[in-house]
């Protein structure tokens, strides 16, 4: 029986997992669960799954959620709140799924690398922000890392099974191309947050789905594969794909290609990383290859997709860039969904946040810390400059 830690359990990736291990009592059991604010959905959770531990962030949302637990006769279940407590839920469990959005989970996430935990990761923005700094403290500490990713995920089962690297030539990340693939960016100025969260072929949560359709997400998980697979950016490909049907590919030497196919659906990543190295049902459908019957792809148009380009430099040149990249986009975006800023203007709060920073060193977690907060305050002045 393993026990799992949710982080973000109320999220897209987060009710997926849980969906999963729904599907397999007799193997895995809820150790603790992590929301930021959404205590009626926690609460559902609890009386399903009834983990050890209950963790809000939000102090009020966490007292609701303690009063509704006593009522319902389950104040076994203990309720904390507060950022300190992800770091509790994160390293209660044997394993942990690393799924809140953005650089929230990097602090919770690392803690449970540092103990030695199993720790599947979805959260791709502390991957992003550390580089080989998280994979480092892996291998110290004997954690073992499975991204959840489905792009990650597909190069990690495509890879040597001891994930050498022995004989990989090139990795090939796969990019629907998001909504708006095809289209000139100087067209879409006036695209609401509406039109950018409807993803044709994932449903996931906002600020991801702004990313599929900036192209940022793709750039974040060029900049993301560097970091989990110690590879250079240079050997990383992005192609267009707009099926979504074959996950990322791994080109070896002697010129074989091995590619993970599947239906868009996480189920897939999340069971393979919760039974790997077994395989478990992850109750997503099959695919039926005679349906598809044909796979498209094509070069990224570089010209109509700035934000790949911006995370192509950052991976590039690396130190603070991919700090100030993630950070500046975060901001830009919580922006953007406010209407604050219109779509096609978050990458020039990027690109100048990274202008600011480029050439600035990082060493460890204080240095990318500090970055990240003078990222955010940079971006902020960027937006603010353009209203
Ligand atoms: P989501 O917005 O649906 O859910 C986010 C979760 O994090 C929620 O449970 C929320 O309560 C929690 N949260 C939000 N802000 C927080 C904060 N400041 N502190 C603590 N908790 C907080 O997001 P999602 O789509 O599930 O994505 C989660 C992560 O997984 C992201 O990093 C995303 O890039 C990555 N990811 C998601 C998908 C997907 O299909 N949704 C695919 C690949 C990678
Ligand atoms: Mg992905």
């Amino acid at each position: 029986m393993q026990s799992i830690s949710i982080l973000g359990s109320t999220g897209s990736v987060g009710k997926s997992t849980l969906d999963v291990i729904a599907r397999h009592p007799e193997r895995y059991q809820v150790a603790a669960l992590t929301a930021h604010s959404n205590h009626a959905l926690l609460l559902e959770q609890c009386q399903k799954y009834t983990p050890k531990l209950a963790v809000m962030v939000s102090e009020s949302a966490a007292e609701k959620l303690q009063h509704s637990l006593q009522e319902l006769g389950l104040s076994h279940i203990q309720v904390n709140s507060g950022v300190d407590a992800l770091t509790q839920a994160a390293t209660l469990g044997d394993s942990v799924m690393s799924a809140i959005v953005g650089a929230a989970g990097l602090v919770p996430t690392l803690d449970a690398v540092k103990a030695g935990k199993r720790v599947m990761i979805a959260n791709k923005e502390p991957l992003v922000m550390t580089g080989g700094l998280f994979m480092a403290e892996a291998k110290k500490s004997g954690a073992t890392v499975l991204p959840i990713d489905s792009e990650h995920n597909a190069i990690f089962q495509c890879m040597p099974f001891d994930q050498s690297k022995q004989g990989v030539r090139k990795l090939h990340l796969t990019a629907s191309g998001g909504p708006f693939l095809g289209r000139k960016w100087n067209d879409l100025s006036g695209i609401t947050p509406e039109q950018a969260c409807a993803h044709p072929n994932w449903s996931m949560g906002q600020k991801i789905s702004v990313d599929s359709a900036t192209m940022m997400n793709k750039g974040l998980e060029l900049i993301e594969a560097t970091a989990l697979f110690d590879i250079a950016a240079e050997s990383v490909d992005v192609i267009v794909h707009p099926q979504s049907i074959i996950h990322s590919m791994v080109e070896y030497t002697d010129g074989s290609f091995l590619a993970q196919l599947g239906s868009p659906d996480m189920r897939i990543p999340i069971a393979h990383a919760l039974s790997w190295p077994e395989r478990i049902n992850s109750g997503a459908k099959t695919l039926d290859i005679t349906e598809i019957a044909r796979l498209d792809f094509q070069k990224p148009d570089m010209q109509n997709m700035p934000c790949l380009a911006l995370a192509r430099w950052a991976a590039t040149e690396g130190g603070a860039l991919p700090i100030a990249l993630n950070a500046s986009n975060e901001v830009a975006v919580s922006a953007f969904l406010s209407q604050a800023i219109g779509f096609t203007d978050i990458p020039l709060v990027i690109e100048r946040t990274m202008n600011e920073v480029v050439g600035q060193d990082t060493t460890d977690l204080v240095s990318i810390l500090n970055i990240d907060n003078e990222s955010r305050a940079l971006a902020q002045a960027a937006i603010d400059s353009l209203r």
